[in-house]
């Protein structure tokens, strides 16, 4: 095999400069990183070798072992896992796997990532950790079965595939130590970053060091194994640390942040296992940049990793726990394909999202400022649960937050808080979907509810629109969008009806794309509101998936007119007075732009307006 110079990826090669640069004082985490790949990729080849022994032919004590070379200042963490033969070398180390790591760079930058460590840590950086204390990094592969292959870098550009020297399966990874990082070639704290991080691990984690006899004076290599080894799920509660549960978290989920809550218990009964689950505290980087919509949690099988793949495991909406759950009967021995197909895995299922729900729950009574943080990183994602678990859909409803005309800016209730302290004999719970809270308190929309003093609920979210609906009523009370279908109409406004037949006639006539024009019992102050049938999107979920590319159907609006209003009783008499007066046309388009500006939305044409708002100044100053 001839060696061959290749490029990283550009976004890598940035990649690689934030990580050194901005990590550096959690750089000890480098260790955590290459063990925890050392570890996944034994459990790799473990499962495969559970329908094909031959696999395994070679090696199978399995373990990870550090070596130092003091002279060369060198530290190898080799493992006799899986392996990678070329093509995978270069795929794995030379380009990333996240499909949105340019969007995350690009917010990282805006965010001067050079100082927050934690947002960088949520991307999860890897093997590339590496780069932190080294510089440079090789790493000697072999796969059952393929030739060895050696991969080198200096984490600078460029990497170099050449052919290997490893004579057995699996991985070496050996960095060049930096000056200022000979720390990580002693002893003790090589042992003592082994223990906080990696104790838990099941295979051992093992120091090969040189010693010489006393008395001989002959070299000796002995071998220390440095984790205790004890599955931490296995263990009982009371027994593990918060300490370990974090670091447990951190090595299943590579983030950096501590968990915000640990779900750990042992199902008994018709199904048996053990779940340890951990709801994050921050939303990490697949789910930051919506990419990855599986829910990944590790699945054992009496303490064998079988895979992280099973999505029937754990609903998606509830993608943000990680964890791991340890079956106690299931079958081992047949494929991934027939696993996944096990009945138990349903019921595993329901029982996790059943636990998780509880532990949402109980949190938000227990301590409603840390369940206020877990909505702001993954409201979002639990709403989904709406369209998608119905079984479930009146407890995941009990956990939602909404922002209503009753809270400050930026604070949120329950819609059982809502339904509460509504009046009696109201009926609905009203909402009122906007680009943000601003927009929803200045909307025309609510006026009459702010005059008879009945509480709105916002829809902030844009996915809001979308799950909501799911619901259809909360407790009884049927959800009504405020800026959707018609109200009641009271005894005064027929008799205005009357009064207006003939101009609301014209209004129509003059104007395009507007379905009816009719009077208005919400508005109070604001002079016209345009208004969507029941099953509308809203204009600002319409515009934003016009941006996304999304085809909107050209759904007609109703424009609502306020007869109390004096702009528009002004041109209604204008209109009796003189239907042929040329004020009209130009006077009933803007009482249509002036319903759009009001609701968020973009008028037609802003010059137009523009040009019609300046004149009319004019002319008002003048008369002053
Ligand atoms: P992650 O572990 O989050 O996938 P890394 O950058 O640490 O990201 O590793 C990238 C990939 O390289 C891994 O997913 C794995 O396929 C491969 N890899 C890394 N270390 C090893 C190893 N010791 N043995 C086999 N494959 C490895």
């Amino acid at each position: 095999m001839i060696e061959k110079t290749m490029e990283f990826k550009t976004e890598l090669s940035q990649l690689l400069h934030l990580i050194t640069h901005s990590l550096y004082s959690h750089r000890e985490v480098f260790l955590r990183e290459l063990i925890s790949n050392a570890c996944d990729a034994i459990d790799k080849i473990r499962f495969e070798a559970l329908t094909d022994e031959t696999l395994l032919e070679g090696d199978k004590d399995w373990k990870i072992t550090l070596s130092v070379n003091k002279e060369a200042k060198t530290l190898t963490v080799s493992d006799n896992g899986i392996g990678m033969d070329e093509e995978s070398i270069v795929r794995n180390l030379g380009t990333i796997a996240h499909s949105g790591t340019k969007a995350f760079l690009a917010r990282l930058q805006e965010s001067g990532a050079t100082n927050n460590p934690e947002l960088i840590g949520q991307f999860g950086v890897g093997f590339y950790s590496s780069f932190m204390v080294a510089d440079k990094v090789t790493v000697e592969s072999r796969m059952h079965g393929k030739e060895a292959v050696c991969w080198s870098s200096e984490g600078t550009g460029s990497f170099t595939v050449s052919e290997g020297s490893r004579a057995v399966r699996g991985t070496s990874v050996t960095l060049h130590l930096k000056e200022d990082a000979a720390e990580y070639l002693e002893e003790y704290r090589l042992k003592s970053l082994v223990r906080k991080f990696s104790d838990f691990l099941e295979h051992p984690v093992v120091l090969l060091s040189r010693k010489k006899d006393k008395e001989s004076g002959e070299e000796n290599e002995t071998e220390d194994v440095l984790n205790t080894r004890k599955a931490i799920w296995l263990r009982s509660k009371g027994d593990i640390t918060t300490e370990e549960y974090n670091e447990f978290y951190k090595h299943i989920s590579h983030d950096f942040n501590d968990p915000a809550e640990v779900i750990h218990y042992n199902a008994e009964g018709a199904i048996e296992f053990k779940a340890l689950l951990f709801i994050p505290g921050k939303k990490p980087f697949d789910l930051l940049m919506g990419g990855d919509m599986k829910a990944h949690l590790n699945l054992y099988v009496q303490r064998v990793f079988i895979s992280n793949e099973f999505e029937n495991l754990l609903p998606t909406y509830l993608r943000f726990v990680k964890g791991v759950v340890d079956a106690a009967d299931l079958p081992l021995n047949v494929s991934r394909e027939i696993l996944q197909e096990n009945p138990q895995l349903d019921k595993i299922r329901r029982n996790l999202t059943g636990r998780i729900l509880k532990t949402l729950a109980e949190m938000k009574l227990q301590s409603l400022d840390k369940y206020r943080n877990f909505y702001a990183e993954f409201g979002s994602i639990l709403k989904e649960g709406l369209q998608n678990d119905f079984e479930n859909r009146e407890k995941i409803a009990d956990l939602l937050l909404f922002e209503t005309t009753a809270t400050k800016p930026g604070e949120m209730r329950t819609l059982a808080d809502v339904v509460e302290s509504m009046k009696e004999g109201q009926d609905e719970i009203i909402t009122l979907a906007a680009e943000h809270r601003g927009i929803a308190e200045n909307s025309p929309f609510l006026e009459g509810f702010k005059a008879d003093g009945r509480e709105v609920v916002f829809f902030l979210d844009p996915i809001d629109e979308f799950v909501m609906p799911q619901l259809g009523e909360y407790k009884g009370k049927k959800f009504k969008a405020a800026n959707k279908g018609d109200l009641d109409d009271s005894d005064k406004l027929k008799e205005e009806k009357k009064k207006f037949e003939g101009f609301l006639g014209f209004v129509k006539e003059k104007l395009s794309g507007i379905s009816e024009v009719r009077l208005s019992t919400r508005l109070k102050e604001s002079p016209a509101c345009l208004v969507g049938d029941e099953y509308s999107m809203s204009p600002h979920i319409e515009a934003m998936m016009r941006r996304m590319g999304q085809p909107v159907p050209d759904a007609e609006r109703v424009l609502e007119l306020n007869p109390a209003h004096p702009a528009v009783a002004a041109v209604q008499s204008m209109y009796e007075a003189d239907k042929e007066n040329p004020k009209l046309g130009e006077s009933v388009e803007l009482l249509r732009d002036l319903a759009h500006i009001a609701e968020g939305s973009k008028v037609e044409n802003p010059a137009a307006f523009a040009t019609r708002i300046a004149e009319l100044m004019a002319r008002d100053l003048r008369a002053k």
